[in-house]
């Protein structure tokens, strides 16, 4: 069913909402229009009462990533079969190499275990040491397509790089037309409140935030600006969940400059609270940065409204409820990350148009076009553009979504949203033409993802995040 003619849906994008009716040949996008008539060869696709938008994009996972002794509850099989299911077609996973290892290695490694992915998928490449071999790294990564590169002012013993290291690695990757993605939270803080609470004996889940204070992401993401000033590298700001760092954005966006924000479901529907449940219950909610006041999180959604938040992606990184909760003596030794591929669009649905905060195109802008673009995929991937790959999230508003881990298609066991009743649900999912999700009915195969080389970024598609001009950032 390569070709089809969607009729008497509602086509949403970025920029506009129509009834219009949408036309599919050989897996791309071939008109739109009103009563477009069905041409020979065509299947009709009946869409009224659905709502149409362009497929979502999360760039933000980490399938089989390795932690320690733990690596992720999710494979690229699994993983993607879970983002198809909430109308995903197209996932960024971030290979993270280790310390000592050649990141080329990594790199092999990560191409090898997304052969099974069923949605189109990309690379970022984490940076977690500094040396002469950087640049070439970079270079050869954006030869292959890899235009995204990851620093973390957190962890010192795996991970972090110096202010100076991240200012040579935003350099570069401007050179390269790339974007660099930022955890931004203040490593060495955090190292000594750990050890401090530690020693006083504070094992429990709850000391989990309290070592991690939002003033240390306020004060790291403020080092990140000044950086971001220095060499107008696009940079962005991943999973923010406190208003600290929303002050730092608020100034990026009075002096016009490249740097984005991205929060994460649970930085909009959880909070501290989760962290201090009893016994080890708490420990299912650690991720960092950790869970916050209600008071974030409220500021978390104003920022989505008036322009401040940029994207929403995951973290999707779960463990299970086992290595969660099983043999852990202190908060310190929780593997840190959430599920949440799967049901990012819907619970953002929620919170936005249901919840009656903002409209489908801003809806479709946080999670799909601002990703397309940050990840040099757009107008391919994240609108409906003619031309671009069809890849089509329908969603239905008279369904009620019951959220239960049971239901989802993630290998995790668990699920922090479980119980929730959500108003609509996606009920088809086009990908590149093909209908893959059909109500409960999935036809695809692990391996029929493409991947996809990224190219450069233009500043005019830069423009459409913030509808703001940077005319200097590649200049
Ligand atoms: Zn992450």
């Amino acid at each position: 069913m390569n070709n089809v003619l969607i009729k008497g849906g509602l086509l949403v994008d970025h920029q506009s909402v129509s009834p219009q009716d949408l036309l599919i040949q050989e897996g791309r996008i071939a008109h739109k229009g009103y009563d477009i008539d069905l041409p020979l060869g065509t299947a009709l696709f009946n869409a009224s009462g659905l709502v149409i938008m362009p497929g979502f994009i999360d760039i933000h996972t980490h399938f089989s990533l390795q932690v320690g002794k733990y690596t992720s509850s999710d494979n690229f099989a699994s993983g993607t079969l879970s983002a198809l299911a909430g109308g995903t077609t197209t996932i960024i996973d971030y290979i993270t190499p280790g310390r000592e290892e050649d990141p080329r290695e990594a790199i092999k490694r990560w191409f090898h275990n997304s052969r099974t992915a069923h949605t189109d998928y990309g690379f970022h490449l984490s940076i977690p040491s500094f040396n002469a071999d950087t640049f070439n790294v970079m270079t050869e990564a954006a030869g292959l397509g890899i235009s995204g590169f990851k620093v973390f002012q957190a962890y010192p013993d795996r991970l972090m790089l110096s202010d100076e290291e991240i200012g040579l690695i935003m350099q570069h990757a401007r050179k390269l037309g790339g974007v660099v993605f930022v955890h931004s939270e203040s490593g060495e803080l955090i190292s000594s409140l750990q050890k401090e609470a530690l020693a006083e004996g504070h094992n429990h889940a709850a000391w989990h935030e309290k070592t991690r204070p939002a003033y240390g992401e306020g004060e790291s993401a403020a080092r990140i600006l000044e950086l971001v000033e220095k060499t107008r590298c696009p940079t962005v700001i991943v999973h923010i969940g406190t208003k600290d760092v929303i002050e730092v954005l608020k100034q990026a966006k009075k002096k016009k400059l490249p740097l984005f924000g991205e929060t994460c479901p649970q930085y909009l529907w959880l909070h501290k609270k989760f962290l201090e449940r009893k016994q080890n219950e708490g420990n299912l909610y650690v991720c960092s940065p950790p869970l916050r006041e209600l008071e974030h999180l409220k500021a978390m959604w104003d920022s989505l409204v008036n322009g401040d938040l940029h994207l929403v992606s995951t973290d999707h990184c779960p463990f299970t409820r086992e290595e969660k909760t099983k043999d852990i003596k202190n908060f310190a030794e929780i593997p840190n990350g959430l599920p949440g591929v799967e049901t990012r669009p819907i619970l953002l649905h929620n919170g936005a148009i249901a919840g009656g905060r903002f409209g489908w195109k801003k809806l479709t802008r946080l999670l799909s076009t601002a990703p397309a673009i940050l990840s040099g995929l757009y107008p391919q991937k994240g609108s409906l553009q003619i031309g671009a790959d069809a890849d089509l999230a329908i969603f239905n508003p008279d369904m009620v979504t019951s959220l239960s881990a049971k239901d989802l298609h993630s290998n995790c066991d668990y699920s922090p949203y479980e119980g929730m009743l959500l108003k609509g649900g996606i009920e088809f999912v086009f990908s590149r033409g093909r209908l893959v999700r059909h109500g409960d009915q999935f036809e695809t195969n692990p391996g029929q993802g493409n991947y996809l080389a990224r190219k450069e970024i233009k500043a005019g598609d830069l423009n459409l995040i913030r509808m703001e001009d940077y005319p200097w950032v590649f200049s």
